[in-house]
Formats: C-alpha cells, structure tokens, sequence
C-alpha cells in the first residue's frame, strides 16, 4: 500500500483521559469489563483527542502556507463547507455548514485551506458564535482582504437528544467585515449566492 494514514495520540493524554471516562461509565452502574465496554475507554480517549485536535493546529500557518499574490478582487465563496463541533457547555456535537468568502486584496489562498480553518476552529470546545468570528479573524489576520463574510448554519444535539428536545431548529451566525459589512450590495450577492443551489 503506497499511502498509510498515521493516526498519533499522546500516551499520557490517552492515559488520563481513558481513565476519566472509565469513572464516567462506572459512575452510571456498568461493568467496565463486560465485552461492550472493555475498550471503550480508550476508544472515546482517542475519539475526543480527536475531536479536540485544533488546538493543536495553527489556522493561520495553513492559510500561509498557500498564499499566493494574485490581482484579483472579485468576491471568492467557499459554500456548504461541512463541519463538526463540539458545544464547550454540554460535550455534544454540533454540527452543519460553513460558507466563506472573501474579496481578495492582492493575495489568495488555497480554497482548501479555508475548509481547514473552518475544521482547526470546530476541534475545539466551542460555541458557534465564537466559532463564527474566529475563522473570520484567521482570514483577516492572514489575507487582510477587502471583505471577509462567514455564515454558520448547525443543528446542536445539546437542543435535540436533552434541554428542549427541538429535532428541526437550525442556528445560523454570521461575521461580517469590510466591504460585506459596509456595502449592503455586496453582502446581498454573498447572501444570495449562498443560497442558490448550483447542483
Ligand atoms: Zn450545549
């Protein structure tokens, strides 16, 4: 096999945290023996090292790493960019889409890179709201284009399977900067376009 993936875990992390969760799952009366469980510590250790891995990862070294000089400045949308994330105030995931864009000021980036960015900042304990502005500011702070705008549509397990119970609500948060915070046209196209269904 020509490409192997390597998935690597800190031993002591892996460790301490399995044996959280052991406690976890004892604390609700089950044999962490029994066949089921047996490795579930470890399983979920690794699971939520996962799960939390952006904090480990440099937003804005990636979209460096792909910065090109380029004269264009016409408006640049990254649309229904899947994420998943966890809210800090439950540990359940939330999870849906991501739309970007950006109105380049002599400089782009690699249109995967921004996919990443959006998954650097859902690995992480989160709310949505700060998950919104912080993807915003990793494109400012790397690309200083003239416009920046990002819309988060997600469903929150912590709304569905606990609290309300509400199966259908979708939170949506957006950021805006520069031209699509000044210029209500653009900001309108973005939107627009963003709802349109290309396929
Ligand atoms: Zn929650």
């Amino acid at each position: 096999m020509a490409y192997h993936k390597i998935e690597k875990y800190d031993e002591d992390v892996t460790k301490k945290l399995a044996e959280a969760y052991q406690t976890i799952i004892e604390s609700t009366g089950q044999d962490v023996e029994r066949e089921g469980l047996i490795k579930t510590p470890e399983r979920a250790s690794k699971a939520f090292q996962f799960n939390t891995q952006g904090y480990n990862q440099d937003a804005i070294g990636v979209l460096n790493s792909a910065r090109f000089q380029e004269n264009i400045s016409e408006m640049v949308i990254v649309k229904n960019i899947e994420l998943y994330s966890m809210c800090e105030h439950h540990l359940h995931p939330f999870f849906g889409k991501a739309h970007v864009a950006y109105i380049p000021n002599g400089y782009i980036t690699g249109l995967s890179k921004i996919a990443r960015v959006v998954d650097i900042f859902a690995r992480r304990l989160q709310v949505q709201e700060r998950l919104t502005t912080q993807v915003l500011d990793a494109i400012k702070e790397s690309l200083a284009p003239l416009g920046i705008a990002v819309v988060i549509e997600a469903k929150h397990l912590c709304m569905m399977m606990r609290g309300v119970q509400k199966q259908n609500s979708v939170t949506t948060t957006s950021a805006f900067d520069g031209e699509f915070l000044n210029n209500h046209v653009t900001r309108n196209e973005f939107l627009k376009l963003i709802s349109a269904d290309l396929s």
